[in-house]
């Protein structure tokens, strides 16, 4: 089995096409991340944790958060762009965030596949559409079983 998924590095900058809009930012991880997850081939949506580390060049500049560990949901897709058929993911956290965290080191563990990548005929099918993976990923997570990977030592901040 693929899972668990580790991914870590600095968050991105994306095209900053409607994450914000549509109530759902995705924070972007660099390529050279990506590669734990050549073990998986298929786009769409999957779930697991996050963390977002404080500290930013050495410097910690999001005091209100405390590097704590939230459930997320993570777009999987090929970037077209790219002829090698690299993934590139672009992850949700579910927490309130007071300020954005670009260049803040990001890591998650990718745990479990919720649905394939779907085309949406309006932007309502797709805000439903999210909602749902987002409850999907809540009710999973609320397995005991999972907890071992939110205390993991992987997200220990002094790693
Ligand atoms: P971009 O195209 O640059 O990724 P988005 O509209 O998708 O723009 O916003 C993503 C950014 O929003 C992240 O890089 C991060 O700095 C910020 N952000 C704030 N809250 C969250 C959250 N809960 N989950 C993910 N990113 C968030
Ligand atoms: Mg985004």
């Amino acid at each position: 089995k693929p899972f668990p998924i580790h991914l870590s590095g600095a968050v991105q900058h994306g095209f900053g096409r409607g994450g914000k809009d549509l109530g759902c930012p995705t924070a972007n991880l660099p390529d050279e991340s990506m590669t734990p997850m050549s073990s998986v081939t298929e786009a769409g949506v999957y779930y697991g944790y996050a963390q977002v580390s404080r500290e930013k060049d050495g410097q910690v500049i999001l005091p209100e958060e405390d590097g704590r560990v939230h459930p997320m949901v993570m777009s999987l897709g090929t970037n077209p762009f790219y002829k090698n058929k690299n993934m590139s993911a672009e992850i949700h956290i579910l927490h309130h965030f007071k300020s954005d965290f670009y260049g803040h080191p990001m890591k998650a563990v990718v745990l479990g596949y919720i649905r394939p990548q779907l085309d949406y005929t309006s932007r309502e099918a797709l805000i439903e559409d999210i909602e749902t993976d987002k409850r999907v990923a809540l009710k999973s997570l609320a397995r005991p079983a999972y907890e071992t990977y939110r205390v993991d030592g992987f997200f220990d901040l002094n790693n």
